[in-house]
């Protein structure tokens, strides 16, 4: 149906990663966008994220590139080791030949601070408007424009909704309806530390990942080197669904026990982990209705494994909105094209990360291929299995 109301908003619910970059993306294409997020303020945790060179080649079509790096850290390498016997598996330098390779740097950066960039970049954009505690509890389509009501009954009109809710989606759970997420049984305990709380022969520049049975622990510093991540996963049938909640530290020595004194050493000096209960989902082919959509984990969840979910959000709003921009009259053939491009990339990260989970968790025989297949490669070797991912958008 042609569209009469071109002035009429989008409608993003969710004001984390994925919504915010969505709301800068479509505004920089001259769309204006209301931006409903449940929490009283936009805030982010604090825990590190790895951003691939793919994050990057997205974000710089929208310019927010160099505001990305500012506070980030560049780390020289990425490091496998063994858990039990230190031994390297694997070091894959990310320095000029890795630039060169892929055309744009591998970072890592504090949630805070990416989040942070969307926000002021939307704060910057006359055509966001960003509201806070404003929970999107339901949405119908009528011709062409989306009404949502929010909690307390008021409602809102616009031209089309972007669900950003998230891994538990309220709106994927009326577009697609499959029920809860996927439990993984592998639990992630995150901290991050002053620079100076961590001992120097312990402080390594690169992104270290300790590959240990059924569990690994990686640790790499943050803002510009003044933080030090540190991410212990392990399995376990003890979950609480949700995330954020403190983790009990009992659990985590007992899955670590017997691990290198570089690996306990360092989770001795967490007081306080939070906790996430990592989960995902299938991949399905559509994830839009009409003239909604949904986008990052609400559209695809993953596990963290291939640390991919805010770079996949953050490419997903960069095709949206050229999508968008492409066909403004046909917004739901816009919403097609868009998942038309995405499903099978985001697809195939959430598959690859539960292959690397069994990879990183291996013991015995698969913990000798492990070595065997990564040990030895050349960087241009490991640049060539990275080449679906990071040289792609
Ligand atoms: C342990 C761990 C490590 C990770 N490491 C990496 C990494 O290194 N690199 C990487 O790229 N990714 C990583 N990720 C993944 C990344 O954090 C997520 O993919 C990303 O944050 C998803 O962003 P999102 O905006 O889609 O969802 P969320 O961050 O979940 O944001 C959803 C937002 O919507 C709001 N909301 C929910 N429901 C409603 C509603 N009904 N109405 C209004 N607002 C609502 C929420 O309050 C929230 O603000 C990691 C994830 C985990 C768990």
């Amino acid at each position: 149906m042609p569209n009469a109301n071109t002035d009429a908003p989008f409608l993003v619910a969710g004001g984390g990663i994925g919504g915010l970059v969505t709301a800068y993306a479509l505004a920089s294409k001259g769309l204006p966008v209301r931006v409903f997020e449940q929490a009283p303020e936009f805030k982010e945790l604090g825990a590190g994220i790895q951003l691939g060179p793919n994050i990057f080649r997205a974000i710089e079509r929208i310019g927010l590139k160099a505001d990305m790096l500012e506070d980030a850290w560049v780390p020289p390498s990425l490091e496998m080791r063994d858990a039990l016997t230190g031994e390297e598996i694997t070091s894959i330098p990310l320095g000029e030949p890795f630039r060169r390779r892929f055309g744009q740097p591998y970072a890592v950066t504090h949630r805070a601070d990416i989040h942070g960039v969307y926000l002021r970049a939307c704060e910057r954009h006359n055509l966001v408007s960003l509201e806070t505690s404003r929970k999107v509890e339901d949405f119908s389509e009528e011709g062409n424009t989306v009404t949502v009501r929010l909690e307390g009954g008021e409602e809102a009109r616009g031209r089309a909704l972007i669900g950003c809710d998230g891994m538990w989606s309220r709106i994927r759970g009326k577009i697609i309806g499959d029920g809860a997420p996927r439990v993984s049984g592998h639990i992630a305990y995150r901290a991050v530390l002053k620079r100076t709380d961590v001992p120097d022969d312990l402080w390594r520049p690169g992104v270290v990942l300790w590959a240990g049975p059924k569990t690994h622990f990686v640790h790499y510093p943050l803002r510009r080197g003044a933080l030090y991540n540190l991410v212990a996963v392990f399995h376990s049938d003890h979950y609480v669904e949700g995330w954020n909640s403190e983790g009990d530290p009992d659990e985590l020595w007992k899955r670590f026990r017997g691990q290198r004194p570089e690996v306990l050493r360092l989770l001795e000096r967490i007081e306080t982990w939070r906790m996430w209960v990592l989960c995902d989902r299938e991949p399905v082919k559509a994830w839009s209705k009409g003239r909604v959509t949904l986008l990052g984990d609400a559209a695809h969840p993953m596990l963290q494994y291939l640390a991919q979910g805010a770079c996949m959000a953050s490419e997903d709003a960069v095709w949206l909105a050229e999508k968008i921009a492409a066909a403004p009259d046909d917004i739901a053939g816009a919403f097609r094209a868009y998942e038309q491009q995405r499903y099978l990339r985001t697809g195939r990260v959430q598959i690859m990360a539960r292959v690397y989970g069994e990879f990183y968790h291996a013991s015995g025989v698969t913990a000798e291929l492990r070595y065997q297949a990564l040990h030895g490669r050349t960087a241009e070797q490991a640049y060539d299995g990275m080449e679906w991912l990071y040289g792609g958008l």
